[in-house]
């Protein structure tokens, strides 16, 4: 009896699995959707608590409550250090669960690439003053426009600058360049002067996660690359990467332009 109980129990669900598959796959792309806005909730949360122990640790860093002896100093560097760290992951988490749920909402204009190229420049200075790091900007064809959301390409501009200045030496130089192509398209290309990434790792550089064995930064997620290349992709653009051990690596992207 029993046997033939679970038989017909097992028949029910079959038929109603191969009639409502919906009511199977459902609750799971539920489950997903839950986690991706437990996600964004977290991130977004964790945000502001972050962004106030960053600004505490400059207060304290710039001696601005007061003298710090060289141990202090130490330790409140590391403070800050670790809560830009995951000040940066959390935006990235955001990003990405935006990307995830394909809400990656654009708003597209014609922007003049030279405001991209400053507001990104503008946003990493500091890091790169920390370092030592010249970043040189040489914008060519000022006549050219691009279509694009001002925010998020200047986000994936700001990705690449910070990439280069956290994998580039103390003193190293840093290039942006924008130049219009034959095609109509506009390239932003940053390049480095650091360790450069073997071609074997090349293909994998923009998937989630991935992250070059052994680097010398151990500090990210690697989402940020992942991230540039759906922002870029979703605004009718594409991405690129060259890189020669040794002496250093360009990451470029280029955006539908238009001439004026
Ligand atoms: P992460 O947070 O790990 O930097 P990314 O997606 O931005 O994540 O980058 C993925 C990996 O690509 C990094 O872990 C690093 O190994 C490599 N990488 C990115 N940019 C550079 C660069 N400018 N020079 C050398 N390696 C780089």
């Amino acid at each position: 009896w029993m046997s033939l109980i679970v038989a017909a129990l097992t028949l029910v669900a079959l038929l109603f699995i191969l009639n409502f598959p919906e009511a199977v796959s459902r609750p799971i792309q539920e489950q997903n959707e839950a986690k991706t806005n437990f996600i964004a909730t977290i991130s977004h949360e964790l945000k502001t608590p972050l962004s106030s122990i960053k600004m505490a640790g400059r207060l304290l860093e710039d001696e601005r409550v007061g003298a710090l002896n060289a141990e202090q100093k130490e330790l409140v560097g590391q403070v800050t250090d670790d809560a830009n760290r995951l000040l940066r992951i959390t935006g990235e988490l955001l990003h990405l669960t935006q990307a995830e749920t394909g809400r990656i909402q654009l708003q597209i204009n014609l922007v003049a690439p030279s405001l991209i190229v400053e507001t990104a420049t503008r946003a990493v200075s500091f890091q790169a003053h920390q370092k030592s790091i010249q970043i040189v900007t040489d914008v060519q064809d000022e006549d050219y426009l691009v279509y694009a959301d001002a925010e998020k390409s200047s986000w994936v501009l700001i990705n690449y600058l910070t990439n280069a200045i956290r994998y580039s030496r103390e003193d190293g130089l840093v290039t942006v360049t924008v130049q219009a192509h034959d095609q109509g398209t506009v390239g932003f290309v940053v390049r480095d002067q650091g360790p450069g990434i073997d071609a074997k790792y090349l293909p994998k550089l923009f998937d989630r996660y991935f992250r070059v064995p052994g680097n010398r930064d151990q500090t990210g997620s690697g989402l940020g690359l992942a991230i540039s290349k759906e922002f870029i992709e979703a605004q009718g653009g594409t991405v690129g990467v060259w890189s020669e051990p040794g002496y250093g690596s360009a990451f470029s992207f280029e955006l539908p332009g238009a001439k004026t």
